[in-house]
């Protein structure tokens, strides 16, 4: 039988109606038990670590689940986190560059209604979850709506539907069908070992989205403010405002005191450019680090933990020419 370890932290798929609308109030046995004699195939271990709505779970947090699942690398064949959707992404993203090289599969899932809703998507999101951690296939994922993403690939994109991930750019690494559990190992990248936990960040990295129009002195505030990393959700495949408000002079001043940033685009799918267009280039010439094709979720995460690694930009811009666990192809 395969041991897994189920983490929980609390989210919708835990929660309970209160005074004050839904709050996670269930533990993980009860979890565990929603998957009556299925339950029974597994030998699970179950450890309430946090009990939050996901809004909550914040830098400190990761840091804790991110010690959890590196501690049990060994000792299980499969970890599952049940996870509140709203910063699942996030989650899943920055567990994927803080424990790269798991030798296990560290699956995130919860649900967008209660376990203990009669309709509830969450046991089947569970029984997604339990299947892949017990397949082998080493990496950090997302089970949701009978899909498997790569964690650094996933994005919430409904706020109610029960299919609420989307894999982006990347296909998803397994779906449920009437083969079962059916994996394509080609969308798995292999990562390397041995697993080296790495969970420093700098939580002093900020995201533009940008707007036509928006005052470049945003850059002076955050070198005021100490932000050592900006993610700039750029226009289309690689364009920002240079005339009348000039951000490309705002990036050669935050590129002059040391500040990492890293452009990408607005747009949810297929990759930006900025080598393509003449506002793209002249924000190159000032040292932004292209982004490519990751989520937002991915770069803002893959920032913090860089500048958590290193304080030097160049070596920054090195780890972001690198894909570390699928999560950039880098078109160069
Ligand atoms: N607010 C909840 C959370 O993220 C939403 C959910 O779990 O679906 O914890």
């Amino acid at each position: 039988m395969k041991r897994i370890l189920l983490l929980t932290t609390g989210g919708t798929i835990a929660s309970r109606l209160t005074d004050e609308g839904l709050a996670p109030g269930l533990d993980g046995e009860a979890l565990a038990r929603s998957l009556g004699a299925l339950g029974d195939s597994y030998d699970i271990t179950v450890r309430d670590i946090l009990h939050l709505d996901s809004s909550n779970i914040q830098p400190e947090e990761w840091r804790l689940i991110a010690r959890h699942v590196f501690e049990a690398r060994e000792g299980f064949d499969g970890i599952v986190i049940s996870h509140g959707t709203d910063t699942m992404a996030y989650t899943a993203s920055v567990l994927s560059f803080m424990v790269r090289g798991i030798p296990v599969p560290v699956v995130l899932t919860g649900a967008q209604l209660p376990i203990e809703h009669p309709l509830t998507d969450g046991l089947d999101n569970l029984r997604t979850a339990f299947a892949m951690a017990a397949q082998g296939c080493p990496g950090v994922f997302l089970a949701f709506g009978r899909r498997v993403m790569l964690g650094c690939r996933a994005v919430k994109t409904h706020t109610t539907d029960f299919a609420a991930f989307d894999s982006v750019n990347w296909p998803a690494v397994a779906v449920v069908n009437g083969s079962g559990l059916t994996i394509r190992e080609e969308a798995i990248p292999r990562v390397p070992g041995p697993c080296v936990l790495r969970d420093e960040l700098c939580q002093q990295v900020f995201l533009i989205k940008l707007t036509p129009g928006l005052d470049p002195e945003i850059f002076d505030m955050l070198l005021r403010m100490h932000y050592r990393g900006v993610v700039i959700e750029a226009f289309g495949a690689g364009g920002l405002h240079f005339i009348r408000r000039n951000l490309i002079e705002k990036l050669h001043a935050a590129a002059r005191a040391g500040m990492a940033v890293v452009v990408c685009s607005q747009c949810l799918y297929e990759s930006s450019d900025f080598s393509l267009y003449q506002a793209g280039q002249r924000a190159l010439a000032q040292g932004v680090i292209q982004g490519w094709d990751m989520t937002t979720e991915a770069a803002v995460t893959k920032l913090m933990w860089a500048l958590g690694q290193t304080d030097r930009v160049e070596e920054v811009r090195g780890i972001f020419n690198e894909s570390l666990c699928g999560e950039i192809q880098n078109r160069r």
